[in-house]
């Protein structure tokens, strides 16, 4: 999955007019033609710290929801299984949300932390 992310990235930027074109791994250089990005990152090492990957955007890792079987929290951010552990983050959303998040995430937490201090 990962080569081909290099592949389609290369494509994607020699088709927009790119003159270079750098894929993010540690041994990877600038080529110039879409056919030398094909040759280049077909040779690249997969293994662990050379293909870097990063995300701004991670969400889900304690999904919210009602049924313990697929929910880590409750629709409160009460934890399903540890007793007096709630969770107000973006961990809460079903995956991530495929746009900029903050200003849900802050709405969410406001409205979840409000209802902790009135519980509490
Ligand atoms: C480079 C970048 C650019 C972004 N740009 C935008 C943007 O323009 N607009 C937008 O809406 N979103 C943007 N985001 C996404 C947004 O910043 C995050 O989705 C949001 O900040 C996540 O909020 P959070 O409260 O869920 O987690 P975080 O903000 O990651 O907060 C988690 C907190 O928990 C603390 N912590 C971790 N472990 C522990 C521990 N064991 N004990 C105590 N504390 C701990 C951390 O120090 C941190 O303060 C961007 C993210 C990045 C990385």
């Amino acid at each position: 999955g990962i080569r081909r992310a290099y592949h389609s990235m290369a494509e994607i930027q020699f088709a927009a007019g790119a003159r270079a074109v750098l894929p993010l791994h540690s041994d990877a250089d600038y080529v110039k033609t879409p056919a030398a990005a094909r040759r280049m990152i077909d040779t690249l090492s997969l293994e662990l710290y050379r293909a870097r990957l990063g995300s701004a955007h991670v969400m889900g890792g304690c999904a919210m929801g009602e049924d313990p079987r697929g929910a880590v929290v409750d629709s409160l951010g009460r934890h399903h299984q540890l007793e007096n552990l709630s969770i107000h983050d973006g961990s809460l959303f079903p995956t991530s949300i495929g746009a900029n998040p903050q200003l849900s995430i802050y709405a969410l937490a406001a409205k979840l932390s409000s209802l902790l201090a009135d519980r509490l």
